[in-house]
This record gives structure tokens, sequence and C-alpha cells, in this order.
């Protein structure tokens, strides 16, 4: 099978992904063999890629897969055959351990990542546990879906772990293929949003989705937002966030990787503000999130690049030049 494949870490302008045969993996028991349409791509494959983070080497990265199962392996029961689904970062997780056993999987000591520890879907096959695969909304065609299963997973955790309650004023911070998710959900349940980004496209996306202030970080007024999520991984920006955060409000950290986050005064975070961070996400936040995307219908905006583009696609995604969500094009 074709397959964009990291072996060294560097600069994406150094198209550090090879266009590689591999072979064609096989599902072994409880995994599923996905024929793969499409893979989104995400912040967390730059970081990735450029070698910010770091797992299995080498690696197919991409953890926002949407395909068909083309083989099951013994005792799969969830999916068959022809089944379209999607395969999310959570790729498994160990199931025993304390956070597996009290409901956080998101945080299982481990856990094992799509296109991190696993070769994801930057390939026209991967393989999943069948357990850990999401079933997609029947009204979202392929590409339109794979945002959401990352940019749209993390986004709702992020929402959920900010504490938001509907008519309230949410502020985020950053406008990329998540927060254009998630400022759908939030205006589903009733939230005014103020969206602080810089780049002019992501400003007129944030309006024409129904935001009630768009602007810069720093002018977002003192004292207005209840709560907040951080999708810039700007540490810098997180003072600027909790000064325009109200009293008892949370700022949720949505992102894998973040700037140094700069020394404060005690005073932005005094009068119970909590600053807290969100790690992967678990199974019934995918399948909560599918729910709402097909109810509301979530519009997805997306920009598609052919696999054999992934460098040049990581590229305009570092430089926030996409249009919504990048997603690639598997051709068969
Ligand atoms: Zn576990
Ligand atoms: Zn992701």
């Amino acid at each position: 099978m074709k397959a964009q494949l990291l072996r060294r870490p560097r600069s994406v302008e150094q198209s550090p992904l090879e266009m590689t045969e591999l072979p064609a993996p096989t599902p072994a028991d409880g995994e599923l063999l996905l024929r793969v349409h499409v893979c989104g791509l995400c912040h967390t494959d730059l970081h990735t890629v450029e070698g910010e983070i770091s797992g299995k080497l080498p690696i197919v990265p991409g953890h926002q897969i949407v395909g068909v199962v083309e083989k099951v392996g013994r005792s799969v029961r969830e999916v068959r055959v022809g089944d379209r689904v999607g395969v999310p970062w959570l790729h498994r997780a160990c199931g025993e351990c304390e956070f597996c056993r009290s409901d956080r999987e998101n945080l299982c000591e481990r856990a094992q990542f799509t296109g991190f520890h696993v070769n994801g879907g930057y390939a026209e096959y991967a393989v999943a546990p069948a357990a850990f695969a999401v079933k997609i909304p029947d009204n979202f065609d392929d590409a339109h879906a794979a945002p959401l299963l990352c940019a749209g997973i993390i986004g709702y955790r992020a929402l959920r772990l900010s504490n938001v309650r509907p008519q309230q004023t949410l502020g985020l911070y950053g406008f990329g293929a998540s927060a254009h998710i998630a400022i759908q959900i939030a205006l589903r349940w009733g939230c005014e949003v103020h969206v602080a980004t810089r780049g002019a496209e992501h400003q007129r996306l944030a309006k024409e989705l129904g935001a009630a202030w768009v602007g810069t970080a720093e002018d977002v007024p003192a004292d207005t937002l209840h709560s907040a999520v951080m999708f810039a991984p700007a540490g810098a920006l997180v003072p600027e966030a909790l000064r325009a955060l109200r009293k008892g409000g949370t700022l949720a950290l949505a992102g894998i990787y973040m700037t140094p986050i700069p020394e404060m005064k005690y005073e932005l975070l005094y009068h119970e503000r909590m600053v807290r961070s969100v790690a992967n996400a678990t199974r019934d936040d995918a399948r909560q999130l599918m729910q709402l995307a097909g109810q509301i219908p979530i519009r997805t905006e997306v920009q598609t690049f052919p696999l054999a583009g992934a460098n040049d696609a990581l590229v305009a995604l570092k430089r926030s030049e996409i249009h919504g969500a990048g997603v690639l094009i598997i051709d068969h």
C-alpha cells in the first residue's frame, strides 16, 4: 500500500514525510482493517512530524481516519465488513489501570494513539481495534466527517471541561479546525461566543458561523467571559485569557502542546479561576460528539489535499493558511 512515512522528525518545510510502499496491515483479534478514504490533518500531526512530541518511529501519521471496513479479525462484533467508520486519536486503552477503571480512559497509563504509537491514516489501509472505532453520521460525506474525529471530539471535550453553561458567554482563543466545530455546539447551547484570533480569514469564518464578537486576544474586554477554551498553542495568551475571565471561570487548554506560559500575577488566577488542560478524549466523548454532529448538523469547512501532497498540506496548516480543516483524500 502507499503510505506517507515519517522516519526522522524535522521542520515540515524540509518535507519529512516520504511516500513509501508498505505491506498492508492485517487485522489481529478484535481489530478491523479499514480501506482509508480520507484522513484529516491535525496540529498534533504537525507536532509529531516536527518532533515536538514523540511516539514510535518510523510512523505513518494521521488520526482522523474515515474509511470502510474491508476485513475483521476474530471476535469482532461491533462492526461488519462494508460499514463506514472513523478511527480517532485514542487507538486503544488498557481497560485495567486506575484511569480506565474510573471512566477516564483518555488518561490510560498504557494508552496507544493512532498515527503516533501505531500507524495511522496517511495511507491506503489502517488497522484499529473495532471497539475504539466510531460510526459516522449518515448525513456526512467522508471528507466533511474527518474533522469531527479529532478537532470535533477534542473541541467537544474542551467545551465540557470549560464548564460553560447554556446562555453564558464563552471565549474561544484561536479559530482553526477544532474551534470552528466547538462554536457550533456552543451556539446550539445558547451561548454567546467571543472569538479571539489573528488571521483575517479565521475572523471572517468566526463571524459567518455566528460569533457575537471577533477580535484579537489583547482586545477581549476584562472580566467578560464565564468560560474560555484556548485552541491556539500559545502560552503567552494564557494570562490574556485569564484577564478576560470572570470570577470562578474556567479556562480549558485544548492543545497537546503549548509554548511556555509566562510568569504572571497571582491576581489573574485569584477568585477561584481555574486553568486546566484537556488530554485526549474517551469513546463516550467520541460517540456524543458524533450524535451532536448528526443532529445539529455541524457544518465543517474542509480544504482537501492529495495524499502525495501531505508535506505541503502540513506547511499550509503550520502557516494557518487552511480554510477550516485540512483533509487528505486517499485515491486507491
Ligand atoms: Zn488504562
Ligand atoms: Zn488530533
